[in-house]
């Protein structure tokens, strides 16, 4: 009779308190796409992803954005890789599980992941509300090590659920549009970022190098602060496009003559470039006291340089700074100030299959896409 009424108790504790989050038996199926190799196609992958936590909210996940990012991770751009690899950092879904402490969100609300779950909340960084540059080190949606999470390694979004700490989910107002909403949890506050910390006002004239899925969102953001915007990119192909965003003036950087008149033109340039590029170029194109943010991260074996004679010689004192991501409460903000003013990707929406994800990714690669990728993940079988 006692070891009975101590087994209820226990269990009916346990159940409260959530305390199975930590029991292999209660671990969440997952299903979704990942690559088994270095450059490999993408093929259904099943995994399972940790229970609901007292803290933590469950995402059916909906539609998942195809960042340059995740393909640099595909071709291991930036070092070694483990694998299987499900990547995806920009999602959008359903509150489907909450935990009993949970404050910020209720069953059925929309909600958000970009690239990072979690960090140590302690750090300097952490304690400023910028946790992408936590001490100890963000814990990223996918190709992270969980150390609140018996150290597993963490799986994207090309999948058809998450689980996450409510306080690294992003509330999703309920008049957004849904099917655009997940690359604004990377892409958008990317480009967002740095135009904030840089500053941007009305009347400043503003580059944009690169003209992709980060690039087309630093064009809106900027063009609504009422700035002059001006797009860079290598090709013909989207001069329309930036013209139509509110971009006063398209330059294709493969001709020479387009660049010509641009010397100490811009108050700030971003550059969102991913592959080999002269940043001193963009350099010379500042103001005195101008400010080049560079967001795009090439592959390791083609990265750019500036050297010190770049940064002193050109004639005009300039800053230059990187930037990442942003922080959860900047990352809310963005998101807010996106569904309020308009502002959304242009997506082009796949079928979640590794057929299309495989095309998807060679279409980034040769430069077909406007502007972004969204997997419909609801499309799963
Ligand atoms: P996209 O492929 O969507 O866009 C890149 C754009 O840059 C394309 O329009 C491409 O043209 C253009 N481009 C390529 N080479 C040049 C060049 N030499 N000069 C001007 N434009 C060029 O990539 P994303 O926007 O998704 O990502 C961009 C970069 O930002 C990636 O390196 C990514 O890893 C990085 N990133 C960084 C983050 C951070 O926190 N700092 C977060 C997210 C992404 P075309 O299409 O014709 O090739
Ligand atoms: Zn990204």
């Amino acid at each position: 009779m006692k070891i009975s009424l101590a087994l209820t108790t226990a269990l009916t504790f346990m159940t409260m308190n959530n305390t199975f989050a930590q029991d292999n038996s209660d671990r969440i199926p997952a299903k979704g796409f990942a690559v088994f190799e270095e450059k490999g196609h993408f093929q259904p992958y099943t995994f399972s992803r940790h229970a609901v936590g007292d803290n933590d909210i469950q995402i059916k996940i909906l539609y998942a954005g195809i960042c340059h990012s995740d393909l640099h991770h595909v071709f291991a751009d930036w070092g070694a890789e483990e694998y299987p690899m499900v990547p995806g950092h920009e999602i959008a879904g359903r509150v489907i599980a909450v935990g009993k402490n949970v404050t910020k969100f209720k069953l059925g609300d929309s909600a958000g992941i970009g690239c990072m779950i979690g960090s140590c909340r302690h750090c300097d960084a952490c304690e400023h509300d910028l946790e992408q540059y936590c001490e100890k080190g963000a814990i990223m949606t996918y190709h992270g090590i969980d150390y609140f999470n018996g150290n597993e390694h963490t799986q994207g979004g090309y999948s058809d659920t998450y689980v996450v700490a409510e306080d690294f989910a992003i509330k999703v107002p309920e008049n957004a549009d849904i099917t655009k909403v997940a690359p604004l949890l990377c892409a958008g506050i990317t480009s967002y970022s740095p135009i904030m910390q840089a500053g941007v006002k009305q009347g400043d004239k503003v580059g944009i190098a690169g003209f992709g899925g980060l690039g087309h969102m630093g064009v809106q953001y900027a063009v609504s602060l009422r700035a002059e915007v001006t797009v860079f990119d290598i090709t013909e192909d989207k001069r329309e496009d930036a013209i139509r965003l509110g971009a006063a003036r398209y330059v294709n950087v493969n001709n020479s003559d387009e660049l010509k008149e641009l010397d100490r033109h811009f108050d700030f340039i971003l550059s969102t470039i991913p592959a080999r590029y002269i940043p001193v170029m963009y350099l010379k194109m500042l103001k005195l006291d101008g400010q080049l943010g560079i967001v795009g991260l090439p592959a390791f074996h083609n990265m750019p340089s500036l050297s010190v004679s770049d940064l002193v010689l050109p004639g005009a004192r300039r800053k230059v700074f990187g930037s990442q991501i942003g922080g959860i409460k900047e990352t809310q903000e963005m998101l807010d100030y996106s569904v309020k003013h308009n502002i959304y990707p242009e997506v082009e929406v796949i079928k979640a299959n590794g057929e299309e994800i495989d095309k998807a990714y060679r279409n980034v690669l040769d430069g077909k896409v406007k502007f972004r990728y969204v997997i419909d993940m609801g499309t799963i079988k």
